[in-house]
């Protein structure tokens, strides 16, 4: 299926007057060859007539002509160059454009998408093709278009010279156009083949070059093994190319020797015509450059329409990631997202698979956390905990029952509102290497950058301030080592900061997955400490391992392989004696068992 159209518009989309440009221009640089070869011929016309003649009078309008053929020589070159720049200028235009609209889908689709390792595939083919191919489309099409009107006066004089010369010239490039559409096939078929084993030369790459796993391959001596592994996928990759490549040469080589003959016996013919008298010198000269010119645009046409299959073929690999259809996305006519809560949250009757796989990590989750409430979520490595905070971060949507806020499904409210009324702090939160300041002005990035007085509370309440200023720029030092004069904290000063980031939103509803597992006992214990003043007024959950924080919850849910296995007030749960009393007592004998070692 051709779907040329579709880049077409792309490319008028990124640089509209610039492609306009350059399709009249490329059309007019199509039309003065043609010009320059009739004057040639009237040239050598005009001084065969001289010469026979041997008045010199009549030289003159011949030498006009030079001059004239001179003249559309030098405008050729001068529209040339402005075409190659109009070329370079659209092709970055268009390539911006293109990654532009590469990222803005990226971040649109479902988190599952990036679970997937198809995902990668289809992304990667579009990125290497994506920013290239809709300019090269335009420009094949264009160049197309060019060889196609100059072919047609050119193919018109020869066969007004004879009907086989343009038979020829067909013939001589017939088996070029063959070669470059299979190996246009072959190609497309192992691009796609080698995409998995391409990415995995790159994360090898990535791995030996990055830094955020160079300590570990050091201690470990890894390098050695990990280059090994690259060198070896990539003399895989290169062979089998080169394979293709020696095969593609062969053929293209035995193609133009056909064609070389062809031309050869053209001009033969035409010799043998001037010699006989049954051409005009300047016909057969004529003849000689339309030939050769005639050669040059069949090629170029012929050339210009494989290429287009080509870029047919593998601009389906972008369209195939802009076409990935997001789940997660706004209903018809969402709702409102209330600024404070007035019933609170329920979840009824959740069960939750992750996509692609048919186990159910939840299973008939129900529980209701009330206007004012903060739940805690305890439960073993792999209960389910995270699970619940990615769904009511709507990260994922339940794949039975519902969660519902203010007695309105989740699913039902605007997505961006809904965002920005929820605060939420995953367990693997991100470390932006800006500075302090925008680290945590990210959180609320509707905050004016001059506001330092938010900023400030929201690193104090995180216990973030103090560390904050004995940085040496204080809330201007740039975090993380990747960019010039950046700083790299610890893992716990990261947490805080992220901590921060959720302080800075005024949002009704808190999602916090482990907030301060990183931290020292002292910062986790002052957090924790006021974290109930911090909270309050808010609604939503706190996932913690910690029981000072948990047993001063509104409610506790204990999972336990995906389904809840008690809940209640730490009271409660204490005098059933089931799950939360064992962990709870274990807990509290290490601690004491500590405190007598110590
Ligand atoms: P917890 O937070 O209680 O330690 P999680 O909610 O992170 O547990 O994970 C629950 C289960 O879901 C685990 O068994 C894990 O293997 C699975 N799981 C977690 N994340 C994913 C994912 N992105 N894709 C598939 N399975 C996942």
């Amino acid at each position: 299926m051709l779907r040329l159209d579709r880049a077409v518009l792309f490319v008028f989309r990124a640089a509209p007057w610039i492609s306009l440009a350059a399709l009249v221009l490329s059309l007019i640089s199509g039309l003065l060859p043609l010009a320059g070869l009739y004057l040639i011929k009237l040239i050598v016309d005009g001084l065969t007539l001289v010469v026979q003649s041997g008045d010199s009078g009549d030289f003159y309008p011949v030498f006009y002509l030079v001059v004239l053929a001179g003249l559309v020589a030098i405008a050729q070159h001068l529209l040339a160059s402005l075409s190659a720049y109009l070329a370079s200028s659209q092709g970055m235009k268009v390539s911006d454009y293109v990654l532009d609209v590469l990222h803005k889908k990226s971040v649109e689709l479902d988190l599952s998408f990036y679970e997937n390792p198809k995902y990668y595939n289809t992304l990667y083919r579009a990125q290497q093709e994506g920013p290239y191919r809709p300019g090269k489309i335009v420009s094949g099409l264009t160049n197309v278009f060019q060889n196609f009107f100059s072919l047609l006066a050119i193919g018109g004089l020869l066969l007004f010279l004879h009907w086989g010369f343009a038979l020829i010239l067909v013939l001589a490039v017939l088996p070029s156009l063959f070669v470059r559409f299979m190996f246009s096939g072959i190609l497309y078929k192992w691009y796609q083949k080698k995409t998995p084993l391409e990415r995995e030369a790159g994360y090898l790459s990535w791995l030996l070059t990055g830094y955020p796993n160079a300590r570990e391959i050091r201690l470990f001596n890894l390098g050695g093994w990990f280059s090994g592994l690259f060198s070896e996928i990539r003399s895989k990759l290169r062979i089998e190319e080169l394979g293709i490549q020696k095969k593609q040469h062969l053929c293209e080589g035995l193609a133009a020797a056909l064609s070389a003959a062809a031309v050869f016996t053209a001009m033969g013919y035409a010799v043998y015509q001037a010699g006989t008298g049954k051409m005009t010198i300047g016909d057969m000269v004529m003849f000689y450059q339309a030939f050769q010119r005639g050669m040059t645009h069949l090629k170029g046409f012929f050339e210009g329409l494989a290429g287009l299959y080509e870029d047919n073929l593998f601009i389906s690999y972008f369209y195939d990631f802009l076409d990935l259809q997001t789940e997660i996305k706004d209903v018809d006519n969402p709702s409102e997202f209330p600024d404070s809560l007035k019933s609170g949250i329920i979840f009824d009757n959740v069960s939750f698979a992750y996509p692609g796989s048919e186990e159910k990590v939840l299973k008939n989750i129900s529980f209701e956390i009330k206007k004012g409430e903060i739940c805690a979520v305890l439960g073993e490595n792999g209960a389910g905990k995270s699970t619940i905070a990615r769904l009511l971060s709507r990260l994922y949507d339940p794949v039975e029952g519902k969660i519902e806020i203010d007695s309105v499904n989740l699913k039902c409210y605007k997505i961006t509102e809904f965002r920005k009324k929820t605060a939420v702090m995953l367990q693997d939160f991100a470390k932006y290497h800006f500075t302090v300041n925008e680290n945590i002005r990210l959180g609320n990035i509707d905050i004016d950058r001059a506001d330092q007085y938010l900023i400030r509370a929201a690193a104090m309440k995180a216990g973030a301030h103090d560390f904050v200023n004995r940085l040496p720029r204080g809330y201007d030092t740039v975090l993380g080592k990747m960019f010039h004069d950046g700083m790299e904290i610890s893992q716990g000063e990261w947490q805080k900061v992220a901590l921060a980031r959720v302080f800075a939103k005024e949002a009704p509803i808190v999602i916090l997955d482990e907030p301060a597992s990183s931290m020292d006992v002292e910062s986790e214990y002052l957090i924790f400490q006021k974290m109930k003043t911090l909270l309050k007024g808010k609604t939503g959950i706190i996932i913690s391992h910690r029981f000072a924080t948990v047993k001063s919850a509104d409610k506790i849910i204990v999972l336990k392989k995906g389904e809840v296995a008690e809940s209640g007030t730490h009271d409660s749960l204490m005098e059933k004696k089931g799950l939360y009393c064992s962990w709870y007592t274990k807990q509290m004998q290490v601690h004491t068992q500590g405190d007598t070692h110590d």
